[in-house]
């Protein structure tokens, strides 16, 4: 089950998701309405739901932005893509692959999800600047959970969405994927720590909504304490 999205900011909505998902960001900037990642996709129907209940819906989806491949942050797109061709935006490193038909750092095989194949034509890297109008997202290339996670700052705004590299609490993304790396995670939030940013929008547990950096620091300290030794 998941809850009903929490307005962050003018446009802005953050949906924290209770089971298997991601959490999920969605964004409303002129004809643009953005998602940030998309949850599994078992919970289609409500997400549908909860997007109407703000103005949008499946099918007014231009444009999904996702923080890393990791089925949980993927697999929502396919059931939009079955009716409906939104953008999809995806760090190279992960988009590559997936554009060749390799699926497999989606981890879809391991958690027993059917992941047809799939087309990125956003390909990102460090230092892209996301233009939606109004709304423009910064690329912050940020490997260690995955070799291709990222984080976006949403600029001049104040909100940074951190996927799975950076959770509240001094807690943050696993590295024992396919693909992760301690010390790269480390150094992530090593450079997380060090930008200027209030909210946290992390992939899974809440929102760090005041003094997300404070939040940051302390989830560096503590994997350079734990991965680093
Ligand atoms: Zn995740
Ligand atoms: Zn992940």
């Amino acid at each position: 089950m998941i809850n009903l999205f929490d307005k962050i900011a003018d446009s802005i909505y953050f949906l924290v998701s209770r089971s298997m998902d991601s959490n999920i960001t969605f964004i409303k900037s002129g004809d643009h309405h953005i998602l940030i990642d998309t949850g599994t996709g078992m919970n289609y129907a409500a997400l549908d739901k909860y997007l109407q209940n703000i103005g949008s819906s499946h099918s007014s989806i231009t444009d999904i932005v996702l923080t890393h491949s990791h089925i949980d942050h993927i697999g929502g797109v396919i059931p939009i893509v079955e009716s409906w061709s939104p953008k999809i935006h995806l760090h190279k490193a992960e988009a590559e692959p997936i554009n060749n038909g390799n699926m497999s750092q989606t981890l879809a095989d391991t958690f027993g999800a059917d992941l047809p194949p799939l087309t990125i034509e956003g390909i990102l890297e460090e230092g892209t600047i996301l233009d939606f109008g109004d709304i423009k997202m910064k690329v912050y290339h940020t490997p260690g959970h995955s070799l291709g996670s990222i984080c976006l700052m949403i600029l001049d705004t104040g909100i940074l969405i951190t996927g799975d590299t950076l959770f509240p609490g001094g807690s943050f993304g696993r590295t024992d994927f396919p693909g992760g790396n301690e010390r790269s995670l480390v150094n992530s939030l090593k450079r997380i720590s060090e930008m200027t940013f209030e909210v946290g929008l992390p992939g899974h547990m809440n929102s760090m909504k005041f003094n997300a950096k404070k939040s940051a620091n302390a989830s560096y300290q503590m994997a350079k304490q734990i991965l680093l030794h």
